[in-house]
């Protein structure tokens, strides 16, 4: 062969193994298997090293990808997590659920043009392969891995310096990760029993085990970093009690997770939740797990879902793999408006998941015992782009229909929770009700009380939510720790 034509470049993208359709759908499991040591050895070698890689551009925490790659192309797994870890505490998570395309393989260069390339690098597949193959030879006691958990980890500990964040989702996380390497004395105040926020009470099994986010959490309380669950701010403990018993600063990371109802008429049918609840039940609850844990969970033949998100998907994905006959996501714009990422847009109609596309909810209609038997909706077309720079969504006058449906399960976004919002004085919010912070540093409206994350933004991502506990984090070291940090 000549030179040219084993140009790493030039070789398509390393497929995932996926279980596939009609045997994942009668299990919980995860659906993308992750690369072996070969796919992944030939992933890393498509990569071309440049001189200026963008993807880095591309990462909301600006990993150093060009130099976890290289590290894996010489072999040198190890130093290829170390470089990961340097700017990612949760990687075998984002490796997971990170919306790569539009992030950092979004700006790989070999995404340009792909017909002669093959496509993106899978960065995410890779930061995956790295970040699970460590743990397990950890696990086994490999020497080099300990080596290097035991150079990220801090020997001082700074038992007089304490920080609490409030919520534990990956905001949170990041910020108890970063402040815990320094030696300063981290507190993380929970609401639920479980600590990972959306990742362990939203995003599902089948596509987060719960056992990779337990492992990242571990790592953290090997850190040292101390864990309180069942702690409600704002009504268990106040930010002001906070500073009233030594912590020096607070990170509020508490996510916005209430959900948002459609007013129509017949929403309160039995049969019809909200996907946080439906989620929660099914994720936190165990209850895909029935009957080893009894969390009740509503099952029906037909089932629609409202929204085109991932919640949508993932909500749509789980009520299949519950036992529904019919699952239908009912969305009001069309296919290539859908919000969700392609991938899991893909696996919901692999796994059998309908689209009901161009139409909006009117009613839902139950029975004389309160039972939701189907659903009216109004049939829409596209109008002219809305400031998102979607094709606005327009009813057909009189052109309306009815989907039999004993569970609807609505997603059509969240708002954030008042408790913590209303108990803290001072904290300055925006019109949309999300906390205002400082976007460099992520303080708040209050001296040394920071935020970030989805009660910020509003409904974001992992690593949008990661990027601001890292902004934070830093801040709060500074000021803590001045030229030690
Ligand atoms: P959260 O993850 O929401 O965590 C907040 C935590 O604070 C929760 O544990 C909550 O119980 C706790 N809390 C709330 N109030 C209080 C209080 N008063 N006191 C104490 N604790 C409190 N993003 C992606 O990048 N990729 C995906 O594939 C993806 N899929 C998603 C699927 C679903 C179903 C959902 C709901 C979201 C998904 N997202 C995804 C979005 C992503 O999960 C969030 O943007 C991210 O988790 C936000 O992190 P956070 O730290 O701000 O808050
Ligand atoms: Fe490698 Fe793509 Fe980054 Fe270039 S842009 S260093 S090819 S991952």
């Amino acid at each position: 062969m000549s030179e040219k034509a084993v140009k790493p470049a030039k070789r398509a993208r390393t497929e995932m193994p996926v279980q596939p359709p009609f045997v994942r759908i009668q299990n919980y499991l995860e659906v993308a298997l992750g690369y072996g040591e070969a796919e992944a050895m030939a992933e890393a070698s498509r990569c071309i090293q440049c001189k200026k890689p963008g993807c880095r551009q591309g990462c909301p925490v600006e990993i150093d990808i060009k130099g976890f790659i290289g590290k894996l192309q010489q072999g040198d797994l190890p130093g290829a997590y170390k470089v990961l870890r340097e700017y990612n505490s949760l990687p075998a998570v984002c490796g997971r659920v990170c919306p790569q395309e539009n992030q950092c393989e979004g700006m790989c260069i070999l995404g340009k043009n792909p017909e002669k390339t093959g496509g993106a690098v899978a960065i995410g597949r890779l930061e995956r392969f790295v970040a699970d193959t460590f743990a397990a030879r950890l696990a086994g006691g490999d020497a080099a891995c300990l080596q290097i958990t035991g150079e990220t980890a801090c020997h001082m500990s700074r038992d007089d310096l304490k920080v609490a964040c409030i919520g534990a989702g990956p905001s949170s996380l990041t910020v108890a990760g970063y402040l815990a390497s320094l030696g300063i004395k981290v507190t993380v105040f929970e609401a639920l029993h479980e600590v990972g926020g959306v990742l362990v009470y939203g995003i599902p099994e089948f596509r987060l085990p719960k056992s990779i986010v337990r492992r990242e959490v571990d790592a953290m309380r090997d850190l040292g970093v101390e864990f309180k669950t069942n702690w409600v701010g704002g009504k268990a403990i106040t930010v002001q009690e906070l500073f009233d018993e030594g912590y020096k600063a607070v990170f509020i990371g508490v996510g916005a997770g209430l959900p948002q109802f459609m007013h129509v008429p017949g929403e309160n049918s039995i049969g019809v939740f909200s996907a946080n609840e439906y989620l929660t039940r099914v994720n936190l609850g165990r209850a895909y797990d029935f009957p080893n844990y009894d969390t009740p969970v509503f099952k029906a033949e037909q089932v629609c879902v409202i929204g085109g998100g991932n919640v949508a998907m993932d909500a749509a994905r789980t009520a299949l793999r519950l036992g529904a006959k019919k699952v239908s996501i009912v969305y009001r714009r069309t296919k290539s408006e859908m919000p969700a990422r392609l991938e899991e847009l893909e696996h919901a109609i692999e796994e059998g998941v309908q689209l009901e596309l161009l139409c909006a909810p009117l009613a839902l209609n139950a029975d004389e015992n309160k039972r939701l038997v189907s659903m009216t909706v109004q049939n829409m077309k596209l109008g002219e782009p809305d400031a998102s720079g979607r094709c606005r969504p327009m009813p057909i006058e009189g052109d309306t229909r009815d989907i039999p449906c004993q569970l609807v399960i609505i997603a059509v976004g969240t708002r954030p929770n008042p408790i913590l919002l209303e108990a803290t004085k001072g904290l300055a919010l925006n019109k949309r009700g999300y906390i205002e912070a400082n976007p460099e540093i992520g303080e708040t409206s209050i001296h040394n009380v920071f935020a970030g994350g989805d009660i910020v933004t509003g409904a974001a991502t992992v690593i949008s939510a990661m990027g601001a506990g890292r902004k934070a984090a830093k801040e709060i070291a500074k000021r803590l720790l001045g030229a030690e940090a």
